[in-house]
């Protein structure tokens, strides 16, 4: 597919090399469309495992790499583990890939390669090396928040402070001490992957980290200084090399770019045309995380009795404990009256378009990094309900940085749950107000990404870079 007319007009190509999940992907897709857009061709490698649909992107040149992952790789419930047996598969296919691109691009004009670098998403830590032994430079770019791959680089001294193993050694009354020098995060924000040890995770970390300080030319972030300001100076200080904070990339990038990975169910959009502007709260937990069927039932009494409208992805088999897949979402036999009349349940929603829809006024969210940046630009005002990884350090941005949203609480009640709802939706005035604060960041994230805004600009000194390479 690669070297027809997709191929660079400019004599220069940069080799992108996502990560195989989706929203790992997108982010990488938009960069991609961004950079075309500035005169730079992009061939996209991509694994046969969770492999992107080229159909959705004929703009893109795509090459697999044609690895072989194992079965217990594939289907691994340890989400660590998995990335690290990813990144073993998957580093002599993408080496030979990279090679053969480069065979097949040959001198670029004035002598310079053909190929400028390539770019690996940040989980990828064995592949900036494997690009430095054909003699490429490789950026990465980090699909979480500055403040999430901070806390990454951070690790050692965290480690040497005492806070890891934060399953064997800190005590109850130490998880919630404020972290020093990552403040607002406490030892309880930082992060970890239920289901996977703290050894397995600390030593991913530091395959991580080294990877970036010993072999790329740089890091991408999909993030913008109004809201992470700080932590991307620390990490350029920690780094010593560029970092170029590009995001909103969604609000940059041409709309097309997104990977699904489920067909999204439009009739919400009918649903959300027919209630009152920001009377709806929206709830989904993104595309990986899961929640325990005593989770689940008591959030539903929580939704049940706040008597707000809601829109809720439950995403097949996402519930645990719950049986078949495709059974309906088991709800309690007293709420289906309820749910029925107030809710709108999907299995995958156009979240988009949702957060941007007038008739939602919150967002019940896991804080992936994707949803976080999502409604922080649709200036919607978020209960966070962090599950994993780097969800919890975004969680308390949201909450305690930013001022856009309130905790749903560690511990699942719902009354309380009910209660938190109803204040997040009510129409609160006042600058401390999470919906004003969440406006706010909206009107900041809007003025990033105007021509010659702050994130244009950074795209461009990333282009220029690039060239340079
Ligand atoms: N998403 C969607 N529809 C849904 C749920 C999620 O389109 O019903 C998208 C969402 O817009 C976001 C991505 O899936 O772009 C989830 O990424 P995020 O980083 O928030 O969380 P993850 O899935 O990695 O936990």
């Amino acid at each position: 597919m690669a070297g027809d007319g997709r191929s660079p007009t400019t004599g220069r190509r940069v080799v992108m090399f996502p990560f195989p999940f989706a929203s790992h992907t997108t982010p990488m897709l938009q960069l991609a469309g961004l950079l075309r857009a500035r005169g730079l061709g992009v061939t996209m490698l991509h694994a046969d495992f969770n492999a992107p649909d080229p159909a959705r992107h004929p703009e893109l040149a795509f090459v697999s790499i044609r690895e072989s992952i194992p079965d217990e790789v594939a289907t691994s419930a340890d989400l660590v583990q998995q990335m690290i047996g990813l990144n073993d598969a998957c580093e002599a296919p993408f080496h030979a890939a990279l090679a053969a691109e480069l065979a097949r691009g040959g001198g670029g004009q004035s002598g310079q390669r053909e190929v400028a670098c390539v770019v690996v998403d940040g989980q990828w830590y064995k592949m900036p090396g494997a690009a430095g032994r054909v003699g490429v430079p490789a950026l990465a770019l980090r699909t979480d928040g500055a403040a999430a791959f901070l806390t990454l680089l951070s690790t050692p001294r965290l480690r040497a402070d005492g806070y890891f193993p934060i399953n064997g050694m800190c005590t109850r009354d130490r998880l919630d001490e404020v972290v020093l020098g990552l403040e607002p995060l406490r030892v309880r924000d930082l992060i970890r992957v239920d289901g996977s040890d703290d050894e397995t995770m600390l030593h991913f970390i530091a395959c991580v980290t080294d990877a970036m300080r010993a072999s790329s030319s740089g890091v991408v972030l999909n993030t913008f200084d109004a809201i992470e300001a700080p932590e991307l100076a620390k990490i350029r200080q920690e780094l010593s090399r560029p970092a170029f904070a590009v995001g909103p990339l969604h609000l940059l990038a041409p709309a097309a770019q997104q990977e699904e990975q489920h067909a999204p169910d439009r009739g919400c959009l009918a649903w959300l045309d027919e209630r009152s502007p920001r009377s709806v709260l929206y709830v989904s937990l993104g595309s990986v995380a899961t929640i325990d069927l005593t989770a689940f039932e008591e959030m539903a009494w929580g939704l049940a009795g706040s008597g707000v409208p809601f829109l809720w992805v439950i995403r097949p088999g996402s519930v645990r404990g719950a049986g078949d897949d495709d059974a309906p979402p088991p709800f309690p036999e007293e709420l289906i009256e309820t749910v029925r009349r107030r809710g709108k349940i999907v299995a995958w929603s156009p979240q988009r378009e949702v957060l941007a829809h007038p008739a939602v006024g919150g967002f019940w969210t896991h804080c992936g990094w994707n949803s976080t940046l999502e409604a922080v630009c649709e200036g919607v005002p978020m209960l966070v309900h962090p599950c994993f990884g780097d969800q919890t350090v975004s969680a308390r941005y949201v909450t305690h940085r930013w001022g856009t949203g309130l905790d749903v609480g560690r511990v699942f009640e719902r009354t309380a749950m009910a209660r938190t709802i109803r204040r997040l939706m009510a129409r609160e005035l006042g600058p401390q107000a999470p919906r004003e604060r969440a406006r706010l960041l909206m009107r900041q994230a809007r003025h990033c990404v105007e021509e010659g805004g702050p994130a244009s600009s950074a795209l461009d000194d990333l282009v220029e870079y690039m060239w340079g390479l």
